[in-house]
């Protein structure tokens, strides 16, 4: 039988996910944006909750939290700020190529310090002229010696100030297209590592995004992800994981765009009624409801089929261009409930509709998804 309760621990970590969002970041979410001052205050107590890096693998002492129980963090954080929660989801992003990998060394070097003290990674891939074509990076790495010699840009990352180590995609052949790609950790400190300006994007404005140039930077051999030519398959791997953790952090900052709705519906009159007493308006909200409903099963399916050990490459890209597609029909609808107001920075949707957009461009934009989805029922 198919069963769709949390158990006693899983309704714990989400309540208790639930009520720090609630409590202490939903109030400071207007801040962060206007601000757009990295949270990492709140990435603290994130971590001192246990609940940033808690992917860590158990061998090197984190949680070895599954992809279920940490798509219901990522839930519950993004009620709170999407930025902050985009923030901490970065570090899985770094972390989980590095997890497949199944490089010890790099773990204990890496991951392990990630348990005790609150420490950020980036997901080095995108580069100026190559995003959705991951094949088309121009970024290189070549052996001397005992070492490798990393040279390229990389481009929109993110907590790329933050961060302690990088996972960086790079070329070790260029003549043999995605098979020629390479997965190394290049701490930040390296010599030849250059982080750029923070980027003023439209939403999410916390979430640090930045340039990244490699300009001859060493690194020894150990920090080879897997073996030469792996790196494409560990970056996009990643995904299998991450997807369904960014589709419920849409589905999270849905519904509290809904929350808002409802709030304004009940309290707002015109013609002498609440404006949610208009089916109009009633309808709207029933359809949010219905959204974020099915958009949470496909995260809970996407997740599910992962920890089970099974390919869930479909289903990830099912419920991510599901759950951001709806977030994004979802924020826009609340706008339109707050009429005029929600056109008013002074009100919090407006911030809610530019957050959402980034959940069709990042990790794969709306259209990539659907062309994973389509190509796998097509068979090509
Ligand atoms: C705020 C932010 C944070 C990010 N964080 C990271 C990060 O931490 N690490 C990282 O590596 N990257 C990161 N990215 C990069 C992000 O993943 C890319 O922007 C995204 O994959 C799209 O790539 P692109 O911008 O080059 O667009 P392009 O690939 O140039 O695409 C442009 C448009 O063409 C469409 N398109 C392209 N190819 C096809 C096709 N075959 N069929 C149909 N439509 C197509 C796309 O869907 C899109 O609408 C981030 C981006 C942003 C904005």
């Amino acid at each position: 039988m198919a069963m769709f309760d949390l158990n006693e621990t899983q309704k714990q970590l989400f309540d208790m996910a639930k009520d720090f969002a609630n409590k202490e970041v939903w109030p400071k979410a207007k801040e962060l944006d206007e601000t757009a001052k990295f949270p990492l205050d709140l990435l603290k107590k994130t971590h001192e909750l246990g609940m940033l890096n808690a992917f860590v693998p158990e061998e090197v002492g984190g949680l070895g939290l599954g992809t279920f129980d940490h798509c219901l963090i990522s839930e519950a954080l993004a009620m709170g700020s999407a930025g902050f929660c985009t923030a901490a989801l970065a570090n899985d992003l770094a972390a989980v190529p590095v997890i497949l990998s199944e490089n010890k060394v790099v773990w204990k070097e890496f991951l392990a310090p990630m348990v005790n003290e609150c420490l950020m990674a980036s997901y080095c891939v995108t580069e100026p002229g190559a995003g959705s074509d991951v094949a088309g990076i121009k970024t290189t790495a070549k052996k001397v010696k005992d070492k490798y010699v990393i040279n390229g840009s990389k481009m929109w990352i993110t907590n790329a100030n933050y961060a302690s180590w990088f996972f960086v995609l790079a070329k070790t052949d260029t003549k043999a297209g995605h098979k020629g790609m390479t997965g190394f950790i290049v701490p930040a400190k390296t010599p030849g590592v250059t982080v750029g300006k923070k980027e003023e994007n439209m939403g999410q404005r916390c979430s640090d995004t930045r340039a990244v140039t490699f300009d001859n930077v060493e690194v020894p051999e150990k920090y080879l992800l897997g073996k030469e030519g792996d790196g494409f398959k560990l970056a996009m791997g990643a995904f299998d994981r991450t997807r369904p953790a960014v589709a419920a952090e849409a589905v999270g900052l849905a519904q509290r765009a809904m929350m808002c709705a409802i709030d304004y519906a009940k309290h707002r009159s015109a013609f002498g009624k609440p404006i949610g007493d208009n089916q109009g308006v009633g309808f709207i909200i029933a359809e949010m409801a219905r959204d974020i409903e099915a958009s949470r099963l496909l995260v809970w399916k996407s997740a599910c089929e992962v920890d089970a050990g099974r390919k869930n490459t479909y289903y990830a890209s099912i419920a991510k261009m599901f759950a951001a597609d709806a977030c994004m029909r979802i924020t826009t609808d609340a706008v339109q409930i707050f009429g005029g107001y929600g056109y008013n920075k002074e009100y919090p949707v407006e911030m809610l509709m530019r957050d959402a957009k980034i959940f069709q461009i990042y990790e794969g934009t709306s259209q990539i998804q659907r062309m994973i989805v389509s190509r796998t029922l097509l068979g090509n």
